[in-house]
């Protein structure tokens, strides 16, 4: 059973889904003005680890990420650069994929695109206003917040508080302070959309109901994003959508903590960003991974460089255990029961990767102290078994086999080559290629049925 703490109830609650064995979830992407931070990859790895125990647990599910491609501070920097605004987003987006599959984020059903969705866009903000929650004025349209009953249920504000303290743009035409754009109309040299209010383009939130409603129905499972973005986008698009559908949005609201740098959040304009790309040219995806998945997910997080590279040695320590089982070869093992169970109560607590992380190490130590004691083939081979599936499950050394499998295959290509070549009678060629492998402590042996190689 796993159990979830819903930010709507404040609360940790069993897992129910809509669906039997289904999880339909929408989780908020970047904004894509910005090159990726370590601050956003924080907010994909917990959605990545949701997806993973979920589908773990024989869930099937869907994930929806979207990017926000179109919004004032893309148009800002348009006119800051000279770059064109799709330009810049796709830039930035490709970059964000790199790393996001360095780091082996498993990759959403959909990523979508707001420009790409002006459609569905659009038919909300029409159903909004046939329902008298949205009102045009001056070329905007805009939510009309004392309409919708539930507002402030999820960030727990009251909207006569909200009121006190909203400010007014000078060329805002709102009936109320704290209402929020929909439909946004164009200024003159921004990129706009025809729509049945005049040229424009989308607000941020109403992107969010629009497609997550598009791509997973009216009411689904889980929607998450960082804990900055419950007020006010979140609490928006519970207000749109539970407006426009009159039924329940998501079911359960998932927020990861946020992650500051020097007491405050990440952020382009303060300049205290670490660009994840940077990080990765210093250190390992998977001691990133360790470094994310080694404080709870809902916890905010100060980032000191330290405490990242202090990840190193559990990686480090892993990498070996891994390497010394992988020696011990045979009929796949059975899983260590009590081990697994102990990893599965920390995720099924809403995915405590912190305590299932030391359910890990502390498993190594016992590999450890196993294979002094001396060659224990069966407890080895379930320790491999046991090992390996906790680390899926997390994500972790993944990518390191394939390296290994993909290093083993080129060795397997170089000596059929070799043996042709001895064939041939080549043998000054054929000693070059065992010698320079012998130097990559690689062992070449020939016998009577051909070649075999070793690790030294
Ligand atoms: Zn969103």
């Amino acid at each position: 059973m796993i159990r979830i703490y819903n930010t709507l109830t404040r609360k940790k609650e069993e897992f129910k889904p809509l669906e039997e064995g289904k999880v339909k979830m929408y989780v908020c992407g970047l904004t894509v003005q910005d090159r990726p931070h370590i601050g956003h990859i924080r907010a994909s790895i917990t959605a990545d680890i949701l997806k993973r125990y979920f589908e773990y647990s024989g869930f099937d599910v869907t994930l929806i990420t979207n990017f926000t491609d179109i919004d004032d501070k893309l148009i800002e920097k348009e006119k800051e650069t000279g770059e064109d605004f799709r330009s810049i987003a796709r830039r930035i987006i490709d970059e964000y994929f790199e790393n996001a599959d360095k780091l082996n984020i498993k990759r959403a059903d959909f990523f979508p695109e707001a420009t790409k969705h002006i459609q569905e866009i659009q038919e909300l903000v029409s159903r909004l206003i046939e329902k008298g929650f949205a009102y045009v004025s001056g070329g905007n349209v805009y939510y009309d917040v004392s309409k919708f009953s539930g507002y402030g249920k999820l960030s727990g504000k009251k909207l006569e508080d909200l009121r006190v303290g909203a400010r007014v743009e000078p060329d805002e035409t709102k009936r109320n302070p704290v209402d929020f754009v929909v439909w946004k109309g164009a200024k003159p040299g921004e990129p706009w959309w025809e729509s049945p209010w005049g040229r424009g383009r989308p607000g941020w939130h109403i992107e969010c109901s629009a497609m997550s409603m598009h791509y997973l129905g009216e009411t689904f499972d889980i929607h998450g994003g960082g804990a900055d973005l419950m007020f006010p986008h979140h609490e928006n698009e519970i207000a749109q959508s539970e407006g426009a559908t009159g039924k329940p949005f998501a079911r359960y609201w998932v927020h990861n903590g946020r992650l500051n740098l020097s007491g405050e959040k990440m952020s382009k304009s303060i300049g205290n960003v670490v660009l994840i790309s940077d990080i990765l040219k210093t250190y390992k995806p998977d001691v990133v991974r360790l470094y994310l998945l080694s404080t709870h997910y809902r916890s905010p997080l100060e980032y000191y460089e330290d405490r990242l590279k202090e990840q190193e040695g559990g990686y480090e320590r892993l990498r070996q255990v891994l390497f010394l089982i992988s020696q011990t070869e045979g009929e796949e093992g059975e899983l260590n029961k009590e081990t697994i169970d102990k990893f599965k109560e920390a995720m099924d607590d809403d995915f405590n990767t912190p305590k299932a992380l030391s359910a890990i190490y502390s498993y190594t130590k016992d590999i450890f102290e196993t294979m002094k004691k001396g060659p224990d083939t069966k407890w080895i081979l379930s320790a491999k078994k046991t090992l390996k599936e906790m680390l899926s499950v997390l994500g972790l050394f993944e990518s390191e086999e394939d390296h290994e499998k993909k290093d083993d295959d080129l060795i397997d290509l170089l000596l059929t080559i070799r043996s042709d070549i001895r064939e041939k009678k080549l043998y000054e060629l054929s000693d070059k290629i065992r010698d320079g492998l012998k130097k990559l402590n690689i062992e070449i042996e020939d016998t009577d049925e051909g070649s075999r190689w070793k690790r030294e």
